[in-house]
């Protein structure tokens, strides 16, 4: 079995830890912080839930400790305070990062490295600016918009997300284009396959669902302040892909024929993203795409040229 570590312990950290703990993703569990006392409660509060019926080995440390990982989470990062701007958060996120992907670098120079962090698609291209192996980088990407997809359309439809194949691409955040063309349920297209339960997918439900899916975020951090459990679980997920060199097909930040990181399907297996994979769209869906990349590229440049940070 394999060595997990976590950067970057709060609420999206801490709960990828114990969703990887409690599925037994990984034989240890790695838990960094720059709060150290955050890292070091976590990782016991994580360890007595394991004692309940896994058996990985969770521990916190530092930088030092990270070694022998075979895939690195990152989670660090800091919240937007009351009017900053979008663009200040990047530059806070920015620093945080020219910190903390070199000290991992340094110690495991060929684990896969899985970023959280938002705006994730930015902070995996920057993860790649700052690795010498940019190919082990990915980021959760729209694995979660993904699966809130799923989700809305499974209980439309009265089937299990598990059985929907239906993806959400381009940017994790608000030019998010979610493809209806080609989704899928029991082999059928959504249109055909609610036709033969004598029902249609109709233009409310269709803005419907793309509103909530894009909303879900605003939604549950009115009611909570922060969203963890489903990203918890993509990066258990995700990572659990990559430690059986699963060759599954996940929506995860890439790089792109779009001339920048955003998420297609892509193939990920013990090396990081084998293949992206070119999704089946609609016309005004590949334009929303080309929209979506395009938002990318300007705040990419306000950071970025060349595939070099600013300095
Ligand atoms: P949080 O504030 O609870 O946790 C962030 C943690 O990072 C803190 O524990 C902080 O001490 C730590 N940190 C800050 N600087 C550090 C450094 N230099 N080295 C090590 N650790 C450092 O925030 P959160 O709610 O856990 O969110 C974390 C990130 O995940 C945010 O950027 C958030 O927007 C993002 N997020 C992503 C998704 C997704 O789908 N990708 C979903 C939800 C949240």
């Amino acid at each position: 079995m394999a060595k997990v570590s976590v950067v970057g312990t709060g609420f999206v950290g801490a709960t990828s830890a114990y969703a990887l703990a409690l599925d037994a993703v990984c034989s240890d569990l790695m838990l960094v912080d720059i709060d150290h006392d955050r890292a070091r409660a976590e990782a016991a509060d994580i360890s007595h839930a394991v004692a309940v019926g896994s058996s990985v080995r969770v521990h916190s440390g530092d930088y030092s400790d990270i070694k022998d990982s075979t895939v690195v989470v990152v989670a660090a990062g800091v919240n937007q305070k009351p009017g900053e701007s979008r663009l200040d958060l990047l530059g806070r996120n920015v620093a945080i990062f020219k910190s903390v992907v070199p000290q991992i670098v340094e110690i495991v120079p060929k684990a896969v490295i899985v970023i959280a962090t938002n705006p994730v698609d930015i902070m995996t291209e920057i993860t790649r600016s700052l690795h010498p192996r940019p190919e082990l980088v990915l980021g959760t990407g729209t694995v979660l918009d993904t699966a809130r997809f799923r989700d809305l359309l499974g209980r439309e439809i009265g089937i299990s997300p598990r059985y929907i194949h239906a993806n959400v691409v381009g940017e994790h955040g608000d030019s998010s284009v979610l493809s209806w063309a080609a989704a899928r349920a029991g082999g059928l297209p959504i249109p055909q396959l609610l036709a033969s339960m004598g029902k249609t997918l109709s233009h409310e439900t269709i803005d419907r669902i793309e509103k909530k899916v894009r909303g879900a975020a605003a939604t549950i951090i009115a009611g909570k302040q922060a969203t963890y459990y489903g990203i918890g679980a993509a990066v258990m997920k995700i990572v659990a892909m990559i430690l059986r060199d699963s060759r599954a097909v996940m929506t995860l930040t890439c790089p792109t024929h779009y001339d920048v990181c955003f998420s297609l399907p892509a193939v990920v297996g013990r090396k990081g993203i084998m293949q992206v994979i070119e999704p089946e769209l609609s016309d005004s869906e590949q334009e929303k795409l080309q929209h979506s990349a395009k938002i990318l590229i300007e705040t990419r440049a306000a950071i970025m040229s060349d595939g070099k940070l600013h300095n």
